[in-house]
């Protein structure tokens, strides 16, 4: 039966392949359980382990979604597991660590939840792990970059979920507000996943009009100003989601789906996920959200934009905090 289930007829059906794609979750927290169930619903995988410091907690997850499975159009094994039981997984999501509390700021996060994720690694990479990581611990940036030293992966293989989820709240509202499909709207947040992220408008489009020029011919419908707005929101929008129910969860659970199936569907999508900038935008040394081409191999490329002074400069304030940030962390 399991043997089976590992095993895909492919479209011209004249040969059988082994197709299992696997992930494995190191945090059981509300973020990594809001990825796993999004994984199952959306049939992302077909094998997932979870991996908790509470053995019990993992365990219990594993059970509840486990119930889920009849339920799914989805065959997806579930279990609690560890790294030697995770060593062969094609994706190991870090979701372990602390959360931001009411009115914490991520950077702040930053020196217990690198001790987290330096020790995951660690342990993933005894056990024999040569996948590709998915960082999503906060602060996200620095946690990616992090995860990039500990590992010493090539960067390809080292992806932070970066601006993913703002970028799709920025479209989302974005297309409320012109009355368009948001997947019609181009638009993206680069930089930190945080307060000092920004949106690069001469690049947003909706199909392939500027928005600036879509607000400019028609200024009785539409004014920057709301737009401005809409960009302001996007950026408060998980710390008001915190205030009220004390943390975020089912967006970056869907997020990350989104970048797992960016990569077993090989599919080269451009997702702003946190990538190790090597000279673009002027940005050496860093993990910063950025437009990126993402599939099989992790970040396969990087999509330049040609942006504007002010926006390199609105690039370069975000990466030299966030560099300023993680240099704080030697030595930890
Ligand atoms: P949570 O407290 O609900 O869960 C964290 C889990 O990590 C707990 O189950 C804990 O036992 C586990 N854990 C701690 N250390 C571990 C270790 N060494 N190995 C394995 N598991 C370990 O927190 P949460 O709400 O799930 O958030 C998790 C992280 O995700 C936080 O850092 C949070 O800030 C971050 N986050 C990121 C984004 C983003 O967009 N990047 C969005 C939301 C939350």
């Amino acid at each position: 039966m399991i043997e089976l289930s590992e095993r895909k007829i492919d479209t011209e059906m004249n040969y059988i392949k082994t197709d299992r794609r696997y992930v494995a979750i190191a945090g059981a927290g509300a973020v990594g359980m809001s990825y796993a169930f999004s994984l199952l619903c959306r049939s992302a995988c077909d094998k997932l382990c979870i991996i908790d410091t509470d053995r019990s907690r993992a365990e219990g997850e594993a059970s509840d979604l486990n119930h889920g499975v009849a339920f799914a159009e989805s065959n997806m094994r579930i279990s609690a597991g560890t790294y030697e039981s995770a060593a062969d997984a094609d994706i190991l999501a870090i979701c372990a660590g602390a959360a931001q509390r009411d009115g914490e700021n991520r950077l702040s996060l930053m020196q217990r939840n690198a001790v987290v994720v330096r020790g995951v690694i660690r342990d993933a990479l005894n056990a024999g792990f040569r996948g590709i990581l998915l960082v999503v611990t906060n602060p996200v940036d620095i946690m990616t970059r992090v995860a990039l030293d500990a590992s010493g992966f090539p960067p390809e293989r080292v992806i932070g979920s970066g601006t993913t989820l703002d970028t799709a709240r920025l479209r989302h509202l974005l297309g409320d507000y012109f009355g368009v499909d948001p997947r019609n709207i181009h638009a993206y947040v680069m930089g930190e996943h945080g307060d000092s992220e920004f949106i690069p408008w001469s690049q947003a489009m909706i199909g392939t009009k500027p928005i600036l020029d879509v607000c400019d011919d028609n200024p009785a419908q539409f004014r920057y100003e709301d737009i401005i707005n809409i960009g302001e929101d996007v950026r408060q929008a998980a710390q008001k989601i915190i205030a009220a129910k004390g943390s975020t969860c089912y967006g970056i659970g869907m997020a990350m789906t989104r970048i797992t199936r960016a990569i077993f569907g090989d599919e080269n999508s451009i997702l702003t996920v946190s990538a190790f900038l090597r000279g673009e935008y002027g940005q050496h040394g860093v993990c910063a959200g950025s437009p990126c081409i993402v599939g099989r191999t992790g970040i396969k490329s990087k999509v330049r934009l040609t942006l504007q002074e002010y926006e390199l400069k609105l690039m370069d304030e975000s990466c030299r905090l966030l560099k300023n940030a993680a240099r704080t962390l030697q030595g930890v």
